[in-house]
């Protein structure tokens, strides 16, 4: 038996590993789909404490092989139940089922979609959530990225390397990015900004090579011919599986506050998967400490 599982091999969920290990403790990881989470997926990552600029997937890097160094054992799977059986829990996955005396929910958080009709229909055909993973098709080709956070402005400026022409599709006028950011952006001559505008419609078969476009002041209505869009209009929560075991708020993140408990002893949530004001790498790396702390705390 595994003294903790962890849900999840973001920053929180590693973390959480680098500590229970160098507690003495067994940690196994699983993941289902990236290693290193949303941040293995980050072109340029400048305000972690202490590292001036560093690429995503090279910090994800570095926090896998620090873990794995330290014992961790990663295994790759989707967590579909957590059972609660007191003292001890079960995690169950699609390939396995797995006794251990804490469970660390880590899960962060999904790319949330725009909800445009052909959304799906497209997605792998001109439509993508990660410039990183797919900016390279379209070397030469115009594309246009939405969303006005951090992730929106970096992934234009990501693509800006590659592509002719980026256009930044925003719905306001202000943007969530930091000023430092948004001063990058209008240095680079291949990008375009259109504020108070949403995308309102996808064409183009097989592939996309066009976007229907409103003003939302206006009204108006315009066509954008392009080859690829990116959405990059935040995140949300994946959490329904384990509604059993631990309380979701309205919008599915797991109620919890800075001590990362859930109200379910030797249960924890670290990370963004769970309620909090500020989803920063720096909090999460906190969260995963406290949660392991804890953790260890409860298994004596
Ligand atoms: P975000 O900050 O939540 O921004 C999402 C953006 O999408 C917002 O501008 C929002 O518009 C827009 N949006 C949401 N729903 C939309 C819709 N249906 N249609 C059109 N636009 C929509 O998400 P994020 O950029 O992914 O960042 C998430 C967190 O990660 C943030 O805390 C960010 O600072 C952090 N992050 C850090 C780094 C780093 O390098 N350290 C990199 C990336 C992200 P409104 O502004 O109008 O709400």
């Amino acid at each position: 038996m595994t003294d903790i599982v962890i849900i999840g091999a973001g920053t929180a969920g590693l973390t959480a590993a680098i500590y229970a290990l160098r507690a003495g403790k067994s940690a196994l990881i699983l993941e289902q789909e990236t290693f290193g989470g949303q941040i293995a997926l980050s072109p340029n990552v400048e305000n972690y404490p202490g590292i001036k600029a560093i690429s995503g997937s090279e910090l994800a890097t570095a926090l896998l092989s620090q873990a794995m160094d330290l014992g961790a054992e990663v295994e790759l799977g989707r967590a579909t139940e957590i059972r609660d059986n007191g003292t001890t829990k079960t995690v169950v996955t699609e390939d396995g089922v797995y006794e251990c005396g804490a469970v660390i929910i880590a899960t962060g958080a999904r790319h949330r979609h725009l909800g445009v009709e052909r959304e799906e229909e497209l997605t792998g055909a001109g439509v993508s959530y990660c410039a990183i993973c797919d900016g390279a098709f379209f070397k030469g080709k115009r594309t246009a990225v939405v969303g006005g956070g951090s992730t929106a402005v970096q992934d234009a400026l990501h693509l800006s390397a590659y592509c002719s022409e980026v256009v930044l599709i925003h719905r306001r006028a202000e943007f969530r990015a930091e000023p430092r950011e948004l001063e990058k952006l209008r240095g680079r001559m291949n990008i375009r900004i259109l504020t108070d505008a949403v995308v309102t419609g996808l064409t183009g078969t097989p592939f996309l090579t066009g976007l229907e476009l409103r003003n939302v002041l206006t009204g108006e209505t315009a066509q954008l011919p392009v080859d690829g869009l990116f959405i990059a209009v935040g995140q949300v929560p994946d959490n329904e599986a384990y509604r059993q075991v631990v309380r979701l708020d309205d919008t599915g993140y797991i109620i919890a506050d800075e001590s990362c408990e859930t109200g379910t002893p030797g249960i924890y949530a670290a990370g963004d998967c769970r309620t909090k004001t500020v989803r920063q790498l720096t909090t999460a790396a906190a969260d995963g400490s406290i949660a392991a702390t804890a953790a260890c705390r409860w298994l004596g």
